[in-house]
């Protein structure tokens, strides 16, 4: 779909179901042609202590080989392979002993052995390291040597050594483009001695809250009102994300003060993420605006909780200079809804947008420990807590009431069952899919 296919005048504009899967595709199609401008090509160089979940803007090439050099994998001791009896044990004399960083620089004769410490490098004559755990000490003899004696098939030759490279070789590629910079990585590019990397580019995400019943924090909660509370938890979404969120607080549900806070926002934001005022009844101040605005189009997806959801461009500010598109996203007001369109939609098309080349989490799956009812046409968000069982299986039941507005359900959950679109209901010990809220790296 292209983006002049959202056009406010085209049929499909309100009223169309587009499943989950459409909607992704059609989210995805517009940031492919946002893409080809250049404001999203610009990168920076960061502090790798500072580069935690930015976009690696290209690839990390490896200047050394890792290890550097062969070394030994076991605390053990160090020896030729060919000093394997063919006999049932073998014995060596211990000559010496290697730590790691001080490399041995005496020379070995035949039958002699050193002990070596994980990490030491291999002397240049041993090619093989027997644990020490496998080994036995033999009572000293007049000459006060300490001897060892093992079992011969305990090892084989060129065992329990690391080789030069092998971990990866100098010119090869040790962090991807688009790499979503894990502390995994940052430890990788410093064991190389890289200490800048360069990146994407933060984007600029401005955030706000269309609704006349909405409060702000700290102030007294009038008759019908409720506190704004989705702009915490964009704000938190978004922060995940290594972004530089702009806040642009609480709109009320009027066209002049929406043109007004869009336009303003399409000005410093690359990215624009409204919650409330898409659903119908409502859509209509929305929609007046974005017609003037932009090219966005207001959907009735196929899934719950979410339902209505408006996305697309708005084209650049008059006499901005450089010209600009923003992309928009217009979230339902319901607040489970708008993290689980977050979670689902926005989050991958800004990891998009920033570059990566990860954009999903991955899909994992769990046992049902109880049935969930599920209507088919339709793909639902259910909040979940995975757990292992008592027989060491993984299971995930559903966290109590599930309606959109039940922000502590979200709070309580650790993950999503995801009930795909053709999907019935549930029974207990059924394999559903899962997405885990959050992972370990
Ligand atoms: P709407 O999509 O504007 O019709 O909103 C749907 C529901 O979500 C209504 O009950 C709103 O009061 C509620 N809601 C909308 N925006 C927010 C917000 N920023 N924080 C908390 N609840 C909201
Ligand atoms: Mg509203």
């Amino acid at each position: 779909m292209s983006a002049t296919s959202l056009s406010p005048n085209a049929p499909h504009l309100l009223n169309t179901g587009l499943t989950v899967e459409e909607t992704r595709a059609a989210i995805s199609d517009l940031v492919d042609q946002l893409l080809a401008s250049d404001a999203f090509a610009e990168t920076e160089s960061v502090a790798l202590d500072q580069g935690l979940n930015r976009v690696l803007a290209s690839d990390v090439l490896s200047p050394i080989d890792v290890p550097a050099a062969d070394n030994s994998a076991m605390d053990g001791f160090a020896f030729r392979g060919a000093e394997l009896s063919s006999g049932p044990l073998t014995q060596l004399m211990v000559v010496g002993t290697v730590f790691a960083g001080a490399p041995f620089t005496g020379s070995l004769a035949a039958g002699q052995c050193l002990k070596i410490m994980t990490g030491a490098l291999m002397p240049s004559q041993c090619d093989t390291v027997i644990p020490q755990e496998m080994t036995q000490k033999l009572p000293l003899a007049g000459d006060s040597i300490e001897r060892i004696q093992f079992e011969s098939n305990a090892v084989s030759s060129g065992e329990n050594r690391r080789l030069r490279g092998e971990d990866l070789a100098q010119g090869s590629v040790a962090i991807a483009a688009g790499r979503i910079l894990r502390p995994s990585d940052l430890g990788l590019a410093a064991s190389l001695g890289i200490n800048t990397l360069t990146v994407k580019r933060k984007l600029r995400v401005a955030i706000l809250s269309s609704g006349n019943e909405l409060r702000p924090l700290g102030v007294a909660l009038d008759s019908g009102s409720i506190y704004d509370s989705n702009r915490y938890s964009l704000m938190g979404l978004l922060n995940r994300l290594s972004l530089d969120v702009l806040d642009c607080g609480i709109i009320q549900d009027d066209p002049l003060a929406l043109k007004s806070a869009f336009t303003k926002a399409a000005l410093k934001a690359d990215v624009i993420i409204s919650s409330g005022g898409v659903s119908v009844g409502e859509a209509d101040f929305t929609k007046q605006v974005m017609q003037e605005l932009g090219d966005v189009g207001f959907w009735k997806i196929a899934m719950r909780p979410g339902r209505p959801m408006a996305f697309g461009i708005l084209k650049p500010v008059p006499n901005q200079t450089p010209p600009r598109t923003t992309l928009f996203f217009g979230l339902p007001g319901n607040p489970v809804a708008v993290m689980v369109t977050f979670y689902q939609f926005v989050q991958s098309a800004l990891l998009q947008l920033s570059g990566a080349t990860q954009l999903r989490p991955p899909l994992t799956q769990a046992i049902a420990s109880a049935a969930i009812r599920k209507k088919p046409g339709r793909t639902e968000y259910q909040r979940g807590i995975l757990e292992i069982g008592p027989d060491g299986k993984t299971l995930v039941r559903v966290t109590g009431s599930q309606g959109a507005g039940i922000l502590r359900s979200m709070s309580e959950a650790n993950c999503f069952i995801v009930l795909g679109h053709e999907q019935g209901n549930i029974a207990a010990g059924d394999l559903v899919n899962v997405v885990l809220f959050e992972g370990l790296l």
